[in-house]
């Protein structure tokens, strides 16, 4: 195996985290507590992430810079730009905006737009407002934006024109929950939908002069939802406090410096593109890139070279569309500014983290985390040597073990090096989730004693090295984007000719996993490619490009345990030609 050596530093700039062993013998969460400093009223991550940067030295720098779909009059992707003070009257003046409108601390707030400034300027001025705030991937289609509002019960939406002609309008009315939608017109303009808000309107007439709202580090402030094997999403409920873990990340696992000029190509929609990037970046003051277009690998070149990015945090799906682009493409453009790259989200491969050595100058750091961790916690460092296909090893602060479930229903700890079990981190890490929206029951079985469960199947090396093996359960990685597969099948059922459906991940070199269904037809029924082309077509509609199957195949019945289940597990194994495992819970005849 090639082990990648840490790099020594470049530019001058001395990377934050040097001493892995010394680091987390020092490290407490209080100390980043006492650098972030106390905050009025309590603890609220808008005030670390804006309200501060308004009145210290960073003020007049720049926050965010834009990259919009034109170029300017030298030919560079022409940018737009806002100073952390902009942001920072903007961030206010939306506070305002919802105070007016009545809305107040633990409403919830919805934001479904694209990555436009309005996205950034309402996330925040929400959280400053005290409220509850769920951003939402733009590429949903009608169906789980409406079981997400639902669920997290929102009061107030923020969205564009566009979306909401094109999502938005066809399920209001059974969304009795919202009280305001806040509506940002297309290319500038004023709107006037009926019974909507005009958000430039409402923001021309805010004076932007409200305090913040008290709340403590354990108020919740963002709802992020993911996905189970089964039932609807999760919401996964995240306080003010867990500032202490991106600022902390923001230093350990990023190499953040206020100099950087930092690009993180999540989306908002998704935890990542949450912590990552909006508030992380804005809580060390670095400047950041915001891409409104999709993935275009010779936009991400020119991107990369032309903004002069020296902290770049992607994914592996795109790592690997950037490979398979080929050499002449990487070549045209250079990064002489980059000094450290990380991924996280699927599995990434050795020969990516090498390709990132050899084209890109710098080697990829994998890192881990999900939706309920809120924040990084296993990475590769600049403070230790890569070993790459691991995800590194836990940062100052957090405690990683491989546990293996017993009889009793217990855990009990895997000591042995190499021997896979499940992945678990000791509770009370301050991003930790909080809670599963209205269940309970569901959250208390997440935990066992100490440890929180993270549904991953893992390894640890002698080193201290976390491997990634497989999920423990069904949900589908897919470019990146946690898919349940539960959600996919409902859709399915919902159309007339689908007697039923069940939804895995079929492995694929470039987005990890493509979502896959096989359908079963009711009598009389033919199941032709016609019928195939109407039933992508209509979850496509449904469930959004992101989330809709890329596949379908027509069988005559599904494999079920004797207790109706559909065996995933089982549809999984024949697609792919392994062994079928298991099957004394196969009901006869599937
Ligand atoms: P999400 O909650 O959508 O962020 O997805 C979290 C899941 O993505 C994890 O539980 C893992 O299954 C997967 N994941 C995240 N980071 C990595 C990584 N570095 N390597 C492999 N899988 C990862």
């Amino acid at each position: 195996m090639t082990i990648i050596p840490t790099s020594p530093s470049t530019n001058s700039v001395k990377p934050n985290f040097t001493d892995y062993d010394g680091e987390r013998t020092r490290f407490s969460w209080s100390d980043i507590e006492r650098q972030l400093g106390p905050a009025p009223g309590g603890c609220n991550i808008a005030y670390y992430a804006v309200d501060r940067h308004d009145c210290d030295s960073h003020r007049n720098e720049i926050a965010f810079r834009f990259v919009g779909p034109n170029t300017n009059d030298v030919g560079e992707l022409a940018t737009t730009e806002m100073t952390f003070g902009e942001f920072a009257l903007q961030v206010r003046k939306f506070t305002d905006v919802l105070r007016e409108l009545g809305v107040g601390k633990g409403d919830p707030v919805v934001v479904f737009t694209g990555r436009i400034p309005e996205l950034y300027v309402s996330i925040l001025g929400a959280l400053r407002n005290g409220n509850i705030v769920s951003p939402l991937f733009s590429a949903f289609g009608p169906e789980p934006l409406a079981t997400r509002i639902r669920l997290g019960d929102a009061h107030v939406l923020v969205t564009t024109e566009q979306l909401y002609r094109r999502r938005v309008e066809k399920i209001r009315g059974s969304l009795p929950s919202l009280r305001h939608i806040l509506v940002v017109g297309d290319s500038g303009s004023t709107t006037d939908i009926p019974d909507t808000l005009d958000f430039h309107s409402a923001m021309a007439d805010a004076d932007g002069d409200c305090d913040i709202t008290p709340t403590s580090a354990d108020d919740a402030a963002l709802l992020h939802f993911t996905s189970g094997t089964t039932g609807t999403p999760k919401g996964a409920i995240h306080v003010h406090g867990a500032v202490a873990t991106h600022y902390a990340t923001g230093l350990y696992a990023l190499d953040l410096h206020p100099s950087d000029v930092f690009w993180c190509t999540a989306d908002p929609g998704w935890v990542t593109g949450t912590s990552y990037g909006v508030i992380t970046p804005l809580l060390h003051g670095v400047t950041s890139i915001v891409d409104s277009n999709e993935f275009d690998a010779e936009r991400w070149y020119r991107i990369l070279e032309e903004q002069a990015v020296t902290v770049w945090y992607t994914a592996p799906t795109a790592i690997r569309m950037l490979m398979k682009s080929g050499p002449e493409l990487a070549h045209k453009y250079s990064h002489p500014n980059l000094r450290f790259i990380a991924s996280v989200g699927e599995p990434l491969n050795p020969d990516a983290v090498l390709w990132g050595r050899d084209v890109l100058g710098r080697p990829i750091h994998d890192n881990w985390w999900q939706t309920e961790t809120g924040g990084i916690m296993i990475a590769n460092t600049p403070g230790f040597a890569i070993k790459p296909g691991s995800m590194g090893r836990p940062l100052p602060g957090i405690d990683a073990c491989i546990v293996r479930r017993t009889d009793d229903g217990g855990t009990a700890p895997v000591e042995t090096p190499n021997v896979e079990g499940e992945l678990a981190i000791r509770r009370g890490w301050p991003s930790m989730f909080r809670g599963y929206l209205n269940n309970d029951d569901r959250y208390r079985r997440a935990f066992a004693g100490d440890w929180y469960l993270t549904g991953d199947l893992a390894k640890r090396d002698a080193d201290g090295y976390y491997w990634f093996v497989g999920r423990a359960d069904d949900v589908i990685k897919s470019a990146g984007h946690l898919i349940g597969p539960f959600e996919v099948e409902n859709v399915l059922m919902e159309h007339p000719a689908v007697a039923e459906a069940g939804v895995i991940g079929k492995p694929d070199p470039i987005v990890g996993a493509v979502v896959k269904a096989f359908v079963s037809v009711k009598k009389g029924q033919n199941p032709d490619d016609a019928l195939r082309r109407e039933l992508l077509g209509h979850s496509r509609k449904k469930l959004g490009a992101a989330v809709a199957p890329k596949e379908i195949e027509f069988v005559d019945v599904l494999p079920h345990t004797r207790s109706g289940k559909i065996m995933r597990r089982l549809l999984k194994a024949r697609e792919l030609g392994l062994p079928e495992g298991d099957t004394s819970t196969l009901e006869v005849g599937g």
